[in-house]
């Protein structure tokens, strides 16, 4: 494990988060792995390490906690990453799910046409090297592979390009066995592939990543009120994570760039080191999906009212959409922090510290004892064995304790408990706190209700 401990950021960036920064505490650390390093990487896929697991597991967790336990109108589903390829033409994701992509003939560099200067577009000139650019042509962001032996046309079937799919198609089967009555909603978590002409920005846009969506069905003519309370719930769960909530603002979309099925959304931009860049996307699909899916695969997708003289009606759709993977970057980004440390009489020691929600940190609690010797590395492990069933922990008796305070303030540790000579003698030990770096003394049958109660009440300071 490195230490990098007592680095003095001296230039212009001393203090912030950059994304180099993110991204080298991000490996060093073992948070994101480059996908296939050793071959030299694949671009647009990463993977997630030790802590980067835990982290996004319960940075899911918490959105599944907020979508199913705390709405009793919620359910879960997890569908298939492979569909009918008739999906995709309901969709209209094989018609419209498309980019307009310009190649630079003399450099070979490929952009998005909608994100290069219009002079350079007219004017058919690289914004890289100044070569002649080719004509915009549309390309298809879904992956396409084929399923069984043969490779022609009739096997061809796509990776999914957003989860939101395999939930529309559902929702039949999720009424029926699960008595759900309009309004309510469906969450799913799980992987999507975009085939991403640009990506760059660590992880913010990748070819494989993660989603989280909830597809909630409403009466028409409620969609609107639901559309509202959506978009606050939204922003009330960024504010329960302990997100600064002066980095996130609401950008709603201008009549060119809705998209076809929408009629109003509204996205949650996060303050990336980057800019304003799109969080989560909250939008008012109206019957369009279902609607289509009722065509296309010749179903009645229509509800039944039963308490309502069974009036029939194709319900409208409000979708929350947000990525887990971006929204872990946004985590990374929004606790990083570096300070001087000002008590330990040393101006040069920097410490780097990670501030993550007691309740999302990949690890709780940290048992450090001062010693090796004398008994204190045994009676260290007999409490993290004791903690182990309620947290996620991590043992370190490695290196002098500032620096293995530090190592810990690094990964997000909000907890440490540092076993010394007093807690042989009366059993008590000290629990410290990353974000303010105090200490105090707790006895140790006391230590788990402390904890808890810590992760409950935390709000985070600076
Ligand atoms: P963009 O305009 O950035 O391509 P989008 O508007 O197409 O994104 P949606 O289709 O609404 O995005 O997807 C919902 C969410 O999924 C986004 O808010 C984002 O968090 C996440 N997401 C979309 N594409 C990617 C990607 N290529 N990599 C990582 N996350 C993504």
């Amino acid at each position: 494990m490195s230490d990098q401990t007592n680095e003095h950021p001296d230039d212009a960036s001393a203090g912030k988060a950059t994304m180099e920064k993110i991204t080298s505490l991000a490996k060093r650390r073992g948070f994101v792995f480059q996908s296939s390093e050793i071959y030299g990487g694949q671009n647009g896929a990463w993977d997630y390490g030790p802590l980067g697991v835990e982290l996004k597991n319960r940075l899911a967790g918490a959105w599944w906690k907020e979508m199913t336990q705390l709405n009793d109108n919620v359910v879960g589903l997890d569908a298939a990453i492979l569909m009918h390829p008739r999906t995709w033409e309901a969709s209209g994701h094989v018609e419209n799910f498309t980019d307009p992509l310009v190649d630079c003939k003399k450099c070979k560099a490929r952009f998005r046409a909608d994100q290069i200067p219009a002079e350079n577009l007219s004017a058919k000139k690289c914004p890289d090297c100044g070569g002649e650019l080719t004509d915009t042509r549309k390309f298809n962001l879904m992956f396409r592979t084929h399923i069984g032996p043969a490779e022609d046309s009739a096997s061809e079937i796509y990776l999914r390009p957003e989860t939101a799919q395999g939930i529309f198609v559902n929702y039949k089967n999720v009424i029926q066995s699960s008595r759900m009555k309009i309004p309510f909603g469906i969450a799913q978590i799980g992987k999507a592939f975009r085939n991403e002409i640009v990506t760059k920005n660590f992880i913010f846009r990748t070819c494989e990543f993660e989603q989280m969506e909830m597809q909630f069905f409403v009466k028409p003519g409620t969609d609107e009120e639901w559309f509202d309370e959506w978009r606050k719930r939204r922003w009330a769960y960024y504010e329960k994570l302990g997100i600064r909530m002066d980095r996130l603002r609401w950008h709603q979309h201008g009549k060119d760039e809705l998209a076809h099925y929408a009629k109003d959304a509204y996205d949650i931009e996060y303050l990336f080191p980057m800019g304003w860049r799109e969080l989560e996307g909250v939008h008012n699909r109206s019957d369009y999906d279902l609607g289509r899916h009722g065509q296309y695969s010749g179903k009645d997708m229509q509800y039944i009212d039963q308490e309502n003289n069974t009036e029939r009606y194709i319900p409208y759709i409000i979708e929350t959409s947000a990525g887990l993977t971006r929204a872990l970057l946004m985590l990374l980004c929004d606790a990083y922090g570096e300070e001087k440390v000002a008590d330990k009489g040393n101006d040069d020691d920097w410490r780097t510290v990670l501030r993550f929600h007691p309740a999302i940190a990949p690890v709780t609690v940290a048992v450090l004892p001062l010693m090796k010797k004398d008994g204190l590395a045994e009676l260290a492990q007999d409490i993290r064995r004791e903690l182990k069933e309620d947290f996620a922990t991590d043992y370190d008796q490695a290196g002098a304790i500032g620096r293995r305070y530090r190592r810990q303030d690094e990964a997000g540790t909000p907890f440490c408990v540092t076993v010394d000579y007093e807690s042989k003698e009366n059993g008590t030990v000290t629990l410290r706190f990353r974000d303010s770096m105090e200490q105090v003394r707790v006895n140790r049958a006391e230590l788990i209700d402390r904890i808890r109660k810590e992760i409950k009440e935390y709000k985070r300071a600076n």
